[in-house]
């Protein structure tokens, strides 16, 4: 029965070390996206910045909808 003690209160104690580290990478970046997952690019035709994997790409422009490349190309 020690054993399962033994167990338990490790158990409990790995729980509670969890829930803090949990806690702290929470307060430690309070809304704040880290930079390196999203590129972001700037539509041609309205200026607005939007994730890479949003983006519609023609030549080496990009654009926030096909509306907007259609638009910029008829300029
Ligand atoms: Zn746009």
């Amino acid at each position: 029965m020690t054993i399962i003690r033994v167990l338990v209160i490790f158990l409990v104690f790995w729980l509670i070390f969890r829930l803090i580290r949990i806690k702290m990478d929470k307060n430690r970046v309070p809304g704040k996206k880290p930079p390196k997952i999203v590129n972001i690019k700037k539509c041609q035709y309205c200026g607005v910045h939007i994730p890479t994997k949003d983006s519609i790409k023609s030549g080496n422009k990009y654009y926030c909808s096909t509306e907007h490349l259609n638009l910029d190309n008829q300029k």
